[in-house]
């Protein structure tokens, strides 16, 4: 079982290695938040607003997709860890205007 931090940053949450009440862990589930990423976040908005400068990027980007609802097999693909990274923003614009160029 596996799952992203809670801070919006699009990388892996490790197991918690014991029972921490006070910080919300229960040993071998995944913790919150990656260790100082919480302090990152602030208590309003939804994770993709509490960092502005940090995208989840498509390693192959969305357009390359053909699919119509989340049961297909290609939105999967899409959505796929394998195919999520954490980008910083700039990368991002970087990156989008370099497949607008090429198109
Ligand atoms: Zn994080």
């Amino acid at each position: 079982m596996s799952k992203l931090c809670e801070c919006g940053c699009g990388n892996l949450a490790p197991l918690a290695k014991w029972t921490d009440k006070r910080l919300g862990h229960i040993k071998g589930m995944p913790v919150r938040f990656i260790k100082g990423h919480n302090s990152r976040v602030s208590p309003h908005g939804s994770p993709g607003e509490k960092n502005p400068n940090w995208h989840v990027d498509h390693i192959k980007p969305q357009s390359l997709f053909n699919f119509e609802s989340p049961e297909d097999v290609e939105f999967k693909q899409c959505w796929a860890l394998e195919n999520l990274q954490p980008m910083s923003a700039k990368e991002n614009r970087k990156k989008s205007n370099k497949y607008r160029s090429e198109i």
